[in-house]
This record gives structure tokens, C-alpha cells and sequence, in this order.
């Protein structure tokens, strides 16, 4: 299938092209950006102009920040395009919703992805806590901002939903594995003071859930979930991709290498069977912690 990738910066170039080259499923037909290109690859600068000129390119794979990904992916689904969506899959909840309505009435598959969940050990620790008891879970999802985005001014402004760009990752893996749902009770945000979305989140869920997010850490990162069970207790490390139970190690392999391959060869099989895979729950806890998270303010945040 040929897919045209858009919004070509850092997670495009470091994941999805990759991804894109190593599997028979895709055909990188053109890319959409403003300034960035993948070399030897067709590159346009407007996806209205990529629309009109490309009909044969069957899917748009959006990797821009969430804010203008709602204008593009309304623009390829109105144009019969099929569409696959980097996390967060949008600015607004509302706007996702309406992209799902606009796929449905159309035909089209659209595909929220969420990346964490494809870890090597997220499925193996949702096997596993499936017939548990859940008596109490612990995120710790601390890393660097300026590692990860270097100069992206737009995680701190309206939309970029600061250390929630990452812990978002940790909730799409937190509800995926846990056997029930869980709802947010309280939550403390730490806003620099000359910025707009918070560094540091602080959540308590219902059932004993806590998540730590922040983006202020140097050195070693951490993204860890730890889930304490009546029989026993289940640690996530790295992100999703290994397994230790009761301490000792069961799944999974310290890489990420596999997780957009991953995602495109879901993408592949939503397209195939013509269907569409739209599931907001990570960020319906992002939209109830701004809702009711106590607002702290701290130092002031530059690249
Ligand atoms: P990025 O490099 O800042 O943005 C991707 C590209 O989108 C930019 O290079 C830019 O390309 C285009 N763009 C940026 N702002 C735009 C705007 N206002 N209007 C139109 N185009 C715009 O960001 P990223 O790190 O790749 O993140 C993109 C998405 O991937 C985010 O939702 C993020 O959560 C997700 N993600 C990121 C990472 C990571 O480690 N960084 C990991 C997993 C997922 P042009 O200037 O060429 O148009």
C-alpha cells in the first residue's frame, strides 16, 4: 500500500521511516512537510496539493505535533484517504471523535496509535494480570525534555500537553494491562512559570493507581510501572518492554525498535479488513487531570 507520511521532524524521521522501509506491507510514496524530506522520496509542502496529485497514495500516516494534525486528517479522510494518527491522536477529544464519525460515514479505517503499547512486554503483562487482583499500581515516567525534545517549543504551549506528551505513553500502556477501568481522583501539576502546559504531573487514580510524570530528569530515564497483585507483583520496565514478575525477569528485550513496525502492520490489517481502531482512553485522563489537577507554578523551562 502506498502510505504518505506527514510531518517530517523527529519521531518521522527517528521511527516511522524506518518502520516504513523495512516492511512489505508499505510503499513510502511522498512525505508532507514544510521543511523536512526523506531523500529520494517524492516531497510535497501541502496536503491539499498531495492530495490532488497523488490519488493513488491509499493512506496518510500523520506524524505532526497534535495541534494541526486535526485540519490534516480531516483533509485526507474527506479525500478517501485512510488515516493513521501519532499519540496523542489530537488536540481536543471532540476532534478525534469527529474524525471517527467522518471515517465511519465514509469507509475509511482510522487508527489512534499508540506506540507504548506495542512494548515487547506490554502484552505479556496484560496476559498476565488478567485474572489477577489488583490491589495497588505505581508510574514513574521521569525523563529528560530536552533529550527527547530538543527546541519543540510546542509541548509547552496550548496542545502540547507538556509531561503528559510522554506520561500519555505510560497511561496507554496502564490501560491496556489493568483488568478494569480506572478514574482519576486528584492530581497536582507543576507549570513553569513562562510556560504553558505543566513539567512535572503528580496522579492518583481510583484503586490505589499513582503516576508520576516528569520531565526534569537527567541522567538514567525511568518508565516504570510497578502493579501489585493478591498473588504476586508485576514491574514494567523501559517503557513497556520488559516483564519482571515477584522480581525476576519473564519477557521482553530493553528496545523500542519494534514498536512502529508494529503499528504499521496493524495499520495494514485495519485497512485490509476495513475497519477502524479509535480508542481515547489514555487521553481522557490527560483531559481529567487539566480538568481537575491543582496548578502549581515553578521555575521558568528554556531549552
Ligand atoms: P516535531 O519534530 O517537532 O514535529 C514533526 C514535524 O511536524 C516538524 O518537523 C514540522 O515539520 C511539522 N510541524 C511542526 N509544527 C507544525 C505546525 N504547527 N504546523 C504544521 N506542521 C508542523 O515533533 P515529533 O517529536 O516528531 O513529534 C510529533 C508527534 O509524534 C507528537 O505527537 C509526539 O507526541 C509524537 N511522538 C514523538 C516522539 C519523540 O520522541 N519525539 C516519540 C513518539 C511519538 P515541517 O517544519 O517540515 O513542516
Amino acid at each position: 500500500m502506498k502510505v504518505a507520511l506527514v510531518g517530517i521532524g523527529k519521531i518521522a524521521l527517528d521511527q516511522h521511516v524506518p518502520a516504513i522501509a523495512g516492511s512489505e506491507d508499505w510503499d513510502l510514496a511522498c512525505t508532507v512537510s514544510r521543511n523536512g524530506r526523506v531523500e529520494g522520496v517524492q516531497a510535497f509542502t501541502d496536503i491539499h496539493q498531495m492530495l490532488a496529485e497523488r490519488p493513488d497514495v491509499t493512506v496518510v500516516s500523520l506524524a505532526l505535533p497534535p495541534v494541526p494534525r486535526f485540519v490534516a486528517a480531516q483533509a485526507a479522510l474527506s479525500a478517501g484517504r485512510h488515516v493513521m494518527l501519532e499519540k496523542p491522536p489530537g488536540a481536543t477529544l471532540a476532534e478525534v471523535q469527529s474524525l471517527q464519525q467522518i471515517a465511519k460515514e465514509a469507509g475509511l479505517s482510522l487508527y489512534t496509535t499508540w506506540h507504548s503499547r506495542m512494548a515487547q512486554a506490554v502484552a505479556p503483562a496484560k496476559a498476565w494480570l488478567a485474572d489477577k487482583v489488583v490491589t495497588a499500581a505505581r508510574i514513574t515516567w521521569r525523563e529528560d525534555v530536552r533529550k527527547w525534545h530538543p527546541g519543540q517549543d510546542w509541548v509547552f504551549e496550548p496542545g502540547g500537553m507538556g509531561v503528559f506528551d510522554p506520561g500519555i505513553n505510560a497511561l496507554s500502556i496502564l490501560t491496556e494491562i489493568l483488568p478494569g477501568p480506572v478514574h482519576l481522583q486528584s492530581a497536582e501539576l507543576e507549570f513553569p512559570s513562562n510556560r504553558q502546559t505543566p513539567i512535572a504531573a503528580r496522579l492518583t487514580f481510583s484503586g490505589n493507581v499513582l503516576a508520576d510524570f516528569d520531565w526534569r530528569q537527567v541522567g538514567p530515564q525511568t518508565w516504570d510501572i510497578a502493579v501489585e497483585t493478591t498473588s504476586g507483583r508485576l514491574d514494567l520496565r523501559m517503557g513497556g518492554n520488559v516483564l519482571e514478575v515477584d522480581g525476576k525477569p519473564v519477557a521482553g528485550e530493553n528496545t523500542i525498535m519494534g514498536e512502529y513496525p508494529a503499528l504499521y502492520a496493524r495499520m495494514a490489517e485495519l485497512v485490509r479488513a476495513g475497519r477502524s481502531e479509535v480508542d481515547l482512553a489514555p487521553m481522557i485522563h490527560v483531559a481529567d487531570a487539566m480538568t481537575l489537577g491543582r496548578r502549581l507554578t515553578t521555575d521558568a523551562f528554556q531549552f
